[in-house]
């Protein structure tokens, strides 16, 4: 994801415990006489294959690839599912499916993850830690993959292999979904997850609904999310101000159109702090200022650059009129012109409320109930799993990875030159995904 916060999660430190012991309530939408043997299975296979896993993400981690550059990484996911047996497609530049057919007919479902690296320098230590470089906006750059989609690939090559062996069980087909560049697609170049929807990734087979996992540093083998908007929609701002240029000595004579822009960054932080209703979080900042050329002359132009997190669409609409607004009033008052541009970057990683309620007791039923968190805090960084939400209903939800004994708050956040995953916690992602898929398909559309 594109980080921009801290997000501190209450500790947990028991968690693992529960996250390893058998978990006490049901699967949902499977049928309770087949729920136990089920789990079990599921629960033995995906620590069978949990040594794999942790080699296939050494590998990838030790091979890290930027946005819309995974061709080794796409290229091993892609050897591994028809290696299993899978239907296996290439799309999005990158990106890879693999269809899962299931020896019973029923809905297809899909589990998402997400395979691109960072322009990171490592300093984890590890003896498989990243020595790679790579090319990002023309300069060569260390990369490394300091937001866990090594594990979140790896975790589900996992699933994959453990839901197929138990494939004459399922009824319907599994859709795997790898997909590249959701930190960003490079200047100019389309891609991620909204490419995947547009070349069909929920198509064939005609998905119904989707899961996905993000690392995360709150303690290992924690499940959380929260119902609705869950991390935050991203738009880019770009404020374009027009006046009419004037001596530095003479402002009257023209538009002083440098004290507007310093009026509009505070014009904006009034917005938030007084027009929304501080209940559901907000952020609009305002990070770049660009005007002028020298001392004695104020320019024509301003343009100003930052970017909004917001929590629900109504939210999102609201802030907009209301920055809107806020900005023409400002320029009015002093005789300027005001253009004011909202981009969406990522729409708002919305957790659809019926699903993530059908699937609570599943989430439950791989770490057991102290261990889920349904109740997390709204966070604002940003995540384009909210592309395919906005097609199918979805559910998002972190995994902690911080090892038992450390307190999260002191792990290094997601994108840090040190983050680093407890490998253990990777099974749990790899159980959860097998047990979710099985929820889905038994869930009545
Ligand atoms: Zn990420
Ligand atoms: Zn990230």
């Amino acid at each position: 994801m594109t980080r921009s916060n801290d997000h501190k999660a209450p500790a947990r430190r028991d968690a693992l415990k529960g996250a390893l012991g058998l978990g006490l309530t049901g699967l949902a939408g499977v049928p309770a006489f087949a729920q136990d043997a089920l789990r079990l299975r599921i629960r033995t296979l995906a620590a069978a294959v949990q040594p794999k896993v942790v080699s296939w993400r050494r590998d990838i981690h030790q091979n890290p690839e930027l946005s819309n550059r995974e061709f080794n990484t796409s290229k091993k996911v892609a050897t591994e599912l028809k290696r299993l047996g899978l239907e296996v497609r290439t799309l999005a530049k990158t990106g890879v499916v693999g269809v899962l057919k299931g020896g019973k007919p029923g809905p297809a479902v899909a589990l998402r993850a997400d395979m691109d690296a960072l322009p990171v320098e490592e300093k984890t230590g590890e003896p498989f830690a990243s020595k790679a470089m790579g090319e990002y906006e023309g300069n060569k750059v260390p990369v490394a993959h300091a937001c866990g989609h090594d594990a979140h690939t790896a975790m589900l090559l996992g699933a994959a292999e453990v839901l197929s062996m138990i494939k004459a069980d399922i009824a319907g087909s599994v859709v795997f979904i790898f997909q590249p560049a959701e930190e960003g697609k490079p200047g100019g170049e389309t891609g991620g997850a909204a490419l995947m929807v547009a070349e069909g990734a929920l198509d064939a087979p005609k998905v119904q609904s989707i899961f996905g996992i993000h690392v995360w540093p709150e303690a290992a083998g924690v499940l959380s999310f929260r119902s609705e908007g869950f991390m935050a929609a991203a738009d880019r701002i770009e404020i374009r101000l027009k006046g009419t240029q004037t001596h530095g000595a003479q402002p009257w004579k023209g538009v002083d159109i440098t004290a507007l822009a310093s009026h509009c960054v505070q014009a904006i932080n009034q917005v938030t702090a007084r027009q929304l209703d501080p209940r559901e979080p907000t952020v609009i900042t305002i990070a770049t200022m660009h005007g002028g050329a020298r001392f004695n002359i104020i320019p024509e132009t301003f343009v100003l650059g930052g970017t909004m997190r917001t929590f629900s669409v109504a939210r999102r609409k609201d802030a907009i009129e209301k920055v809107t607004r806020t900005i023409k009033a400002q320029a009015q008052a002093y005789g300027a012109d005001a253009e004011i541009i909202f981009t969406p970057f990522a729409p708002l990683t919305f957790n659809d409320p019926a699903l993530a309620a059908y699937l609570t007791p599943t989430l439950i039923s791989s770490v057991g109930a102290k261990a889920v968190n349904d109740k997390a805090i709204p966070n604002t960084v940003s995540e384009d799993f909210s592309e395919f939400q906005a097609k199918v209903p979805g559910l998002y939800c972190f995994l902690g990875i911080v090892p038992p004994g450390q307190d999260p708050a002191t792990a290094p956040p997601n994108h840090s030159p040190y983050f680093d995953i407890y490998e253990p916690a990777m099974e749990v992602g790899v159980r959860t995904h097998a047990l979710v898929a099985l929820s889905m398909l038994a869930r009545k559309a």
